[in-house]
């Protein structure tokens, strides 16, 4: 769960909603580069706050 992939991913998922506040779960995930599950995950838990 927080290897260090994922804990690369979840920061540039985070940077990424930072500065893109109202994209959606699709568009973080093609921007990213990560999986739609993880990214919907992510937002789920509320890594944008
Ligand atoms: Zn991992």
């Amino acid at each position: 769960m927080t290897c260090p992939v994922c804990l690369a991913e979840s920061e540039r998922v985070r940077l990424f909603i930072l500065k893109h506040p109202h994209v959606t779960p699709e568009q973080i995930a093609e921007a990213t580069n990560v999986s739609k599950v993880k990214v919907s995950n992510m937002v789920k838990l509320g890594i944008s706050k």
